[in-house]
């Protein structure tokens, strides 16, 4: 049985005064019947990591180079991440593919780096809305599957995000049936690219997950949490869906 995984990405929001919502969380989820992880900005994950130190939510990263370490200015290695407190780290984010042009290749290296610092990998694929409208949603996220995946890629430090890009931050979500579908279409995926891991690999969906849609994509078959964007910024609403997440744990 898959344990479910609440990731909650704050992308580029939240200064200290933010640290109260991880706070709220920590006391209302001292241990979540689910993996719950918060991945603020990078300047707050030394100090989220204090807030949430001895309760049982874990704090992660939004990004990292791939890179031990060397002259990149302004960029971050994986190991100064878990240096600093996180325990997970999302690659291939839709937003790091357009703003930075981000390859298959450099998210590859990226989630070799994680490993290599000892993180958990959450790896994000996804089809434009054009893609979709073309037919193309499951060729395109097996293909961002096949070129990120090591053949080493092991349950435990590795988690797939499907994350349609329309829907990201934009209030639409796929039907239950198309969630289902693209899962499945990836759960076959890495039955054939690491068959004694694929089934314990979770599966996760991502794209306006609010606390009114939390329950229902939550029970998909095949879908073992949730990447929440905007809903994890605050603590009433991450709660919902955490909650969600508990009563199918
Ligand atoms: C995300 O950015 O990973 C995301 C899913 O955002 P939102 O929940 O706001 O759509």
């Amino acid at each position: 049985m898959r344990r479910k995984l609440i990731a909650g990405n704050w992308k580029m929001h939240g200064l200290a005064d933010r640290l109260a919502e991880a706070e709220k969380l920590s006391e209302a989820y001292p241990d979540p019947a689910c993996e719950v992880v918060l991945c603020p900005p990078a300047t707050l994950i030394s100090r989220m990591w204090e807030v949430l130190l001895g309760g049982g939510i874990r704090v992660g990263a939004q990004d990292c180079h791939p890179a031990e370490a060397g002259a990149h200015t302004g960029d971050i290695s994986a190991a100064m991440l878990a240096d600093a407190g996180a325990s997970h780290v999302i690659v291939g984010h839709s937003e790091r593919r357009a703003d930075h042009h981000e390859t298959d290749a450099l998210i590859a290296a990226k989630l070799h780096a994680a490993h290599g610092a000892g993180l958990v990998a959450i790896l994000c694929l996804g089809e434009t809305g054009a893609e979709r409208d073309a037919g193309a949603a499951r060729d395109v996220v097996t293909r961002q599957l096949e070129a990120a995946l090591p053949a080493g890629a092991r349950a435990k430090d590795t988690v797939i995000a499907y994350e349609p890009v329309w829907a990201i931050g934009s209030g639409r979500t796929p039907t239950p049936a198309q969630i289902a579908e693209v899962h499945g279409t990836l759960r076959a995926a890495l039955q054939r690219l690491v068959p004694d891991q694929a089934d314990g690999m979770r599966l996760l969906y991502g794209g306006s997950v609010k606390p009114a849609n939390a329950a229902e994509i939550l029970a998909i078959t095949d879908v073992d949490g949730a990447l929440v964007g905007g809903a994890s910024l605050d603590a009433v609403d991450f709660s919902a869906i955490i909650a969600a997440a508990e009563a199918l744990s």
